[in-house]
């Protein structure tokens, strides 16, 4: 029979919190798997099984859990009963299939997590050794290194034993849903998706907020938002979007306010906005894809402007990251070809031709004034639509 093992890393350091990170990333990896009929997903000892699936949906199975939050590594491993006979076998079984792959140099390395089995791990791994060499050595010409090995030939000794060799990297981070919720500020361009999938890495459920300009930016500009939000799904399941309504604020500020500071201004009517609707749905934080110097909105002077306008924590984890970086992530992750469709989004509809690089915060907030901040807000936040977007 075989299983999925999933091992899981930084979990493990969670002391008391431990049992809560350990079966959020069970409950995690159920939901990912539900739709494959009576699969079982288990903890036990630092691992996490996936048992009675259907071999054929392996490999589905792999990718999907290659974009679940927690999870180091996972690995196809044949299951035995805990007796020396049926482990020879499914070792063979192990063994085999790395040969096929070309595989000549290995050494077994054996964890007993069920002290009561008779055997200390060193002579399971030294009997377990010979008899696969002796089966292979001839044929395949396999021998021992135990400082370099081709493949390593793991056997776990628990309630059952589990052999297996190589295994393939999981994405890291924590479970989502260990980490409360934040709020992401979702443009259209190749920062804020990397920005929000660096957050729910940490195990944070996000939450996006598109600003729309409608007529300036069209149906298309929208749909490059949800089809974002649909890569990020596959990492959250699921993400809700809330689509706010920003031409009055855009239109307003363009008529009434310094050019130089249309954009400064902008920007903080945006965070002020997500601010609000963070908080009424329970956000900690605010996420945005700004890096230090990268356009004249995220200048030093910049930051500390759009910094003024909100209380909350704002996380910028872009924000030591050059663009080269950004590109490679966003690319990783799936984003990358969505983010570069050339739809115009609300920033690039009202830019100023000589924008202020450093504005000072008296003079924004004189500019600001001239403006009916609160009623324009108020109406945006109250005229926000919103949608859930899922992977499946
Ligand atoms: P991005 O690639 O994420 O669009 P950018 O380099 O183009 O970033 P700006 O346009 O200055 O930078 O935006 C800075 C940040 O402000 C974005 O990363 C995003 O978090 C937020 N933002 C900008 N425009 C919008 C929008 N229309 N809706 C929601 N958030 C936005
Ligand atoms: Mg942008």
């Amino acid at each position: 029979m075989k299983a999925l093992l999933i091992r899981y890393g930084e979990l493990a350091l969670k002391g008391q919190n431990r049992p809560f990170f350990e079966d959020t990333l069970v409950r995690n990896i159920k939901k990912r798997l539900s739709d494959f009929d009576s699969v079982t997903v288990k903890k036990e000892q630092g691992r996490i099984f996936v048992e009675n699936l259907s071999e054929q949906y392996f490999d589905e199975a792999i990718e999907r859990l290659k974009r679940v939050f927690g999870i180091v590594g996972i690995t196809i491993c044949e299951v035995a009963e805990k007796n020396l006979e049926e482990i020879k076998q499914v070792a063979e079984v192990v063994t085999k299939n790395e040969l096929e792959k070309g595989k000549k140099t290995f050494k077994v390395e054996t964890k007993r997590a069920d002290k009561k089995f008779e055997l200390k791990s060193p002579e399971v791994s030294k009997l377990i050794g010979a008899h696969i060499l002796k089966k292979f050595a001839g044929v395949y010409g396999l021998c021992v290194d135990v400082h370099n090995p081709d493949f390593i030939l793991n056997i776990e000794i628990r309630e059952k034993v589990y052999v297996y060799s190589s295994e393939e990297k999981g994405i890291g981070g924590m479970p989502l849903g260990t980490g409360g919720r934040a709020h992401l500020l979702l443009s259209g361009g190749i920062d804020s998706p990397v920005a929000g999938f660096m957050i729910a890495k940490r195990g944070v459920e996000i939450e996006a907020i598109h600003f729309y300009s409608f007529p300036y930016t069209g149906e298309k500009a929208k749909e490059k938002v949800i089809d974002l939000c649909k890569v990020l799904a596959k990492y959250t399941d699921k993400i809700k979007l809330y689509i706010v309504p920003f031409t009055e604020i855009q239109l307003s500020i363009y008529e009434n306010c310094d050019e130089r500071y249309l954009t400064i201004i902008m920007r903080r009517f945006m965070m002020r906005i997500a601010q609000k609707i963070a908080m009424q749905n329970g956000g900690l934080a605010l996420i945005t894809g700004e890096s230090i110097g990268q356009v004249a909105s995220q200048t030093m002077e910049s930051l500390f402007c759009t910094q003024a306008a909100v209380s909350m924590p704002v996380f910028r984890p872009l924000i030591g990251m050059d663009k080269e970086e950004i590109i490679k992530l966003a690319k990783r992750i799936g984003t990358y070809d969505i983010s570069i469709l050339p739809y115009e989004d609300c920033c690039t509809v009202f830019v100023p031709k000589h924008p202020k690089t450093r504005p000072k915060l008296e003079e924004v907030l004189a500019e600001e004034s001239k403006l009916k901040a609160e009623e324009l807000i108020e109406k945006a936040v109250t005229n926000t639509e919103w949608m859930v977007i899922r992977d499946r």
